[in-house]
């Protein structure tokens, strides 16, 4: 069986479409499949079209976040809710066409534990690529994780490549980042870019910054020897500063000028202290939400009628068996016909 997973943030428009587009293309390529519709705290009526989405065809699941978390989290909260051999995870906005499953799952059958879908940057804006180009190249550099330009979050991962992502309890999830660190056999299946047909893309300009912030600091702590390189280098600097000018007060006395030089010198420092301070936070920050130990993502709803807050733990040592189990032992009133 296969689970697709997809995440959905304010997308009543797409909703119906996205559901046969779906029911046309896996029904010929698989014998049995669930979706599962994440609802990411949506504010218009997404939920509303799941729930009659899902009355309409059982194989239609749908989960709903009491608010905004994060396509991160809702990918989680599906991830952590799937049931079939293999999960795939799709947009919402048909950017990332079904019919390309049917050439990425032959690929798992023969061993890959992770298909992983290439989009080219056709209809992007040029300097949109071109920094996204830059970006990754910068970062290919700096992090311990390889990243690819043009790779996201589409693709079918087997059902070990789940239980390892689902291990993986921390806070801050770059997933992009993620799906690299697990590691096993994956492919790239290339194909080409499909721009938005309804609603519009949820990412401004700063939430991508954000996001770009968030991959060099997820991944590695290169900033921080950054920080430790610049300061030995001004340190050395600033010893070799001090020779040369007592060299010169005790040979030709002390003169007054020098007040471009104390300035320069006062800016420039302080600027990079405050600069690598920073970087300290950022890092300081993200340990403190970690220790904080929350849980990802809160479930108001699942198809069924349960309206039960659930709120699902990661960590090592918890397997999909157990978290489902977890769930509904714990957290979820049995409620008639509830499909968790
Ligand atoms: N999404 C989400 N939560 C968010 C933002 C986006 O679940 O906070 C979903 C959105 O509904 C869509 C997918 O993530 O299914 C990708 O979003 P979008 O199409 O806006 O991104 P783009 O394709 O422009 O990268
Ligand atoms: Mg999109």
């Amino acid at each position: 069986m296969l689970s697709v997973v997809i995440p959905c943030f304010n997308e009543e428009q797409g909703l119906v479409r996205l559901k046969e587009a779906l029911t046309k293309e896996l029904s010929a390529i698989v014998p049995e499949f669930e979706v599962l519709l994440v609802d990411d705290g949506s504010k218009d009526r997404t939920l509303e079209v799941m729930r009659r989405i899902s009355g309409e065809d059982p194989r239609f699941r749908y989960l709903a976040l009491s608010r905004n978390f994060g396509k991160e989290a809702a990918m989680l909260a599906g991830l952590s809710q799937a049931r079939g051999e293999a999960v795939a995870i799709l947009d919402a906005d048909l950017q990332h066409p079904p019919e390309l499953l049917a050439r990425m799952l032959p690929l798992l059958d023969q061993g890959y534990d992770q298909v992983v879908a290439r989009r080219t940057r056709k209809g992007d804006g040029k300097v949109r690529s071109l920094i996204s180009k830059m970006y990754y190249k910068m970062m290919n550099r700096l992090v311990d994780v390889e990243l690819e330009d043009g790779v996201g979050d589409f693709r079918v991962l087997s059902q070990r490549a789940v239980r390892a992502l689902l291990s993986l309890g921390e806070y801050n999830r770059f997933s992009k980042g993620l799906f690299s660190w697990i590691g096993f056999d994956t492919v790239v299946v290339d194909y080409e870019n499909v721009t938005r047909e309804v609603g519009g893309s949820k990412w401004t300009f700063r939430k991508l910054l954000n996001y770009g912030i968030d991959g060099v600091i997820s991944f590695n702590n290169q900033p921080l020897r950054l920080a430790v390189y610049l300061g030995g280098f001004f340190t050395a600097l600033a010893f070799g500063y001090i020779v040369w000018i007592l060299a010169d007060a005790l040979i030709r006395g002390v003169d007054v000028p020098g007040y471009v030089t104390l300035v320069t010198a006062i800016l420039g420092i302080g600027g990079l202290q405050l600069l690598f301070l920073g970087v300290m936070g950022e890092y300081l920050g993200r340990i403190y939400y970690e220790t904080k130990r929350r849980p990802h993502f809160l479930l108001k709803e699942v198809s069924g009628d349960s309206d039960a807050p659930v709120s699902v733990p990661l960590g090592p040592g918890l397997d999909r068996q157990e978290l489902l189990q977890h769930t509904l032992e714990h957290e979820v009133r049995p409620t008639t016909g509830a499909k968790l």
